[in-house]
């Protein structure tokens, strides 16, 4: 090269790289600036450090109540998001659920109501529905109760009765029914290994994945007027053509991410962003983070030591940047293999390239459409 060129070519190059980091920082400062609802959390209380986050990131989260076999912990959920929610709905709004101990109880289903009606009183903006039907309880004949189950249609009907939404985490990634991860106790970031009730692989005598899918699917046909919305990607993480044909199929359906966009990143990047694109009005964003200042175990609550408090700090930060740079740019993103909840941050060892989703289409994942699919969420967010 002569030094002419040079001259003329190192300033180019130099020129057209700062191009390309000013068009990502600028996707990423769009994203920073807009509002976002984070549409799936377990925040158990208000708390400074939440709230300081939130004004910075110009974002605020609904938390889902969770526990239907565990009363002692769904109410202590319930109780704190029905106070703190209405207390600051600037940061926080909620969805409530509804409990399954009693359920052979001639009045379930009347106290159910009632105790949901309630919750819609104080500003719940939907109904939370978990894995432990269609995979935990049973009725008197010993069968795995599932969704489309007739004992849940009046409480569905009088959830869509009251324009209110069900948010349903039924199933499990199609992993658990795989040996893929070892359910090994010394490998704690493993789910399945803290959690081998959901582990099926090794239990034949379980409802299998697709019989699982199936009702879930025939839950939403069988009411095309009740607005669900399938958590963590409807349990379709691992293939976006399978959350595409409930897409096509149910026009009353929507899926929020809520803790599996590792599972988009390992996905072909065209295809992707295809489904981005196209079902634009039909994904949420979601991350399934926990946190606040109460802690609640082995049935208390407790205090976060301040340890804690950092370690939530410092993952409500690194997820965030990692999923905004992973949806607003086209940065080759480092990354690590495992995003786990109380194991130290992943060493980065391989590449995903960002999306580089059109403003338009964040626009809708991070805000219009958590307002479209529950209405009310976005009361106080000025
Ligand atoms: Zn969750």
């Amino acid at each position: 090269m002569t030094n002419l060129s040079k001259q003329l070519f190192v300033p180019l190059i130099f020129a057209l790289l700062l191009t390309v980091v000013e068009k990502s920082n600028a996707q990423l400062d769009y994203l920073m600036s807009i509002k976002k609802i984070d549409i799936h959390t377990h925040i158990n209380n208000d708390a400074p450090f939440l709230r300081k986050f939130l004004d910075d990131y110009n974002m605020k989260v609904n938390t889902l109540s969770t526990g239907g076999l565990d009363t002692a912990r769904m109410n202590f959920r319930i109780n704190g998001a029905t106070e703190f929610t209405n207390e600051q709905p600037r940061y926080y709004s909620w969805v409530t659920t509804f409990e399954l101990v009693n359920r052979d109880d001639p009045n379930w289903t009347k106290n159910v109501i009632k105790k949901l009606k309630n919750d819609f009183e104080h500003g719940a903006v939907g109904v939370k529905i978990w894995k432990d039907i269609g995979m935990d309880i049973k009725n008197s004949d010993g069968e795995f109760i599932q969704v489309n189950d007739p004992m849940f249609k009046p409480i569905f009907e009088f959830i869509e009765e009251q324009g209110k939404t069900l948010i349903a985490h039924i199933g499990e990634p199609i992993q658990a029914w795989m040996p893929t991860y070892p359910i090994s106790k010394d490998k704690p970031g493993i789910y399945w290994a803290k959690h081998p009730q959901f582990s099926f692989w090794d239990k034949a005598d379980r409802p299998s994945y697709s019989d699982i899918m199936a009702a879930r699917d025939n839950l939403i046909a069988k009411h095309p007027n009740l607005r669900v919305v399938g958590a963590h990607l409807a349990s379709l993480e691992f293939d976006v053509n399978e959350i595409a044909k409930r897409l096509e199929s149910y026009p009353n359906f929507a899926v929020e991410i809520g803790g599996r966009m590792r599972y988009l990143m390992w996905q072909a990047h065209g295809k992707v962003r295809e489904f981005f694109i196209k079902y634009q009005d039909r994904i949420m964003y979601g991350t399934d983070l926990s946190g606040g200042d109460i802690k609640w175990k082995n049935n208390l609550e407790r205090k976060a030591t301040n340890e804690e408090i950092e370690k939530m700090n410092e993952r409500l930060h690194y997820r965030h940047d990692l999923f905004f740079r992973y949806l607003a740019t086209d940065d080759d993103i480092p990354c690590g293999n495992y995003i786990i909840g109380d194991m130290p941050l992943p060493e980065p060892t391989y590449t995903v390239k960002g999306l580089a989703l059109p403003k338009k289409v964040l626009d809708k994942i991070f805000y219009e459409n958590a307002v479209k699919w529950f209405p009310g969420v976005e009361k106080g967010f000025k």
